[in-house]
């Protein structure tokens, strides 16, 4: 039996405990190329998550043994700042939690490299969340894809990705770490957008058939609109270096 939670997931007039409606994403900004010794870096903010991806590569892969001879090799390490999260510190170790979401994004993102084009060759991605507020698996995501554009490498798509879930009965879009401890269930979806091809997709809690589909249709909704915000965050970094270029000559 799960406890109650301390504010009500719903209001009386139909919103949700920080106020927005069941199809609404948190406020999202996007920042590209935010650390200067990383071949690719990407920052988001979606409400009170704070996530900061760094790409390295595709660089020369130790220990060799590990190199594959028809493709590069991707890694993924989410990690959590242990001052990250409500209440107690979590450990700095990587916890089991981690390990799955570490390889849950890597799995998320393969698809959409063109990872044929670097054989023996690996790419790191580094994910450090910095504020954790429910939705990190995605938020990283879309974080990661963002660093893996800035870094050059070639990719079929960006990777966009938001959780849905039920919560009181409602369906809704980019739950926050209270409907997320509170609710009956959670869904994080990732999508090349405009391929319209899921890799990723989990879902816990009890979840009818006409549920998953209206979910699923919920969360492509949502995943559109960040992909328009990755657009847009990568075209503010162009033109910033065009900027940059234009002043230096
Ligand atoms: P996601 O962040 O992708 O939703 P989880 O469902 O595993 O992943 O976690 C939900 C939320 O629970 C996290 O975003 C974070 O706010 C919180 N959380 C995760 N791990 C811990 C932890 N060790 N201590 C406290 N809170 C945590």
């Amino acid at each position: 039996m799960k406890k109650s939670p301390p504010v009500p997931l719903i209001t009386p007039d139909g919103k949700r405990c920080d106020g927005r409606a069941f199809d609404e994403l948190r406020p999202i900004e996007l920042e590209v190329g935010v650390l200067k010794n990383a071949d690719g870096s990407a920052m988001i903010r979606q409400g009170k998550n704070i996530i900061v991806a760094a790409v390295y590569g595709p660089r020369e892969l130790h220990p060799k043994h590990l190199a594959l001879p028809d493709r590069a090799v991707l890694r993924c390490r989410y990690h959590m700042a242990p001052f990250s999260v409500y209440g107690e510190r979590k450990s700095p170790a990587p916890t089991r939690r981690e390990i799955e979401l570490s390889k849950v994004i890597r799995e998320a993102l393969e698809p959409a490299i063109f990872l044929e084009l670097f054989p023996r060759c690996a790419i790191d991605v580094y994910i450090e969340v910095l504020q954790a507020d429910g939705g990190t698996r995605c938020a990283s995501i879309v974080a990661a894809s963002l660093a893996l554009a800035d870094a050059g490498i070639p990719l079929r798509d960006l990777v966009a990705a938001v959780a849905v879930g039920k919560v009181q009965g409602h369906i809704v879009l980019d739950i926050n770490h209270l409907e997320d401890e509170y609710g009956e269930g959670d869904m994080p979806v990732a999508m090349m957008p405009t391929r319209g091809v899921i890799t990723l997709f989990q879902a816990d809690g009890v979840w009818t058939p006409d549920e998953i589909k209206y979910a699923l249709e919920l969360a492509r909704k949502g995943i559109m609109k960040i992909y328009e915000l990755q657009k847009e965050a990568l075209r503010k970094k162009y033109e910033k270096v065009i900027e940059e270029v234009e002043v230096g000559v």
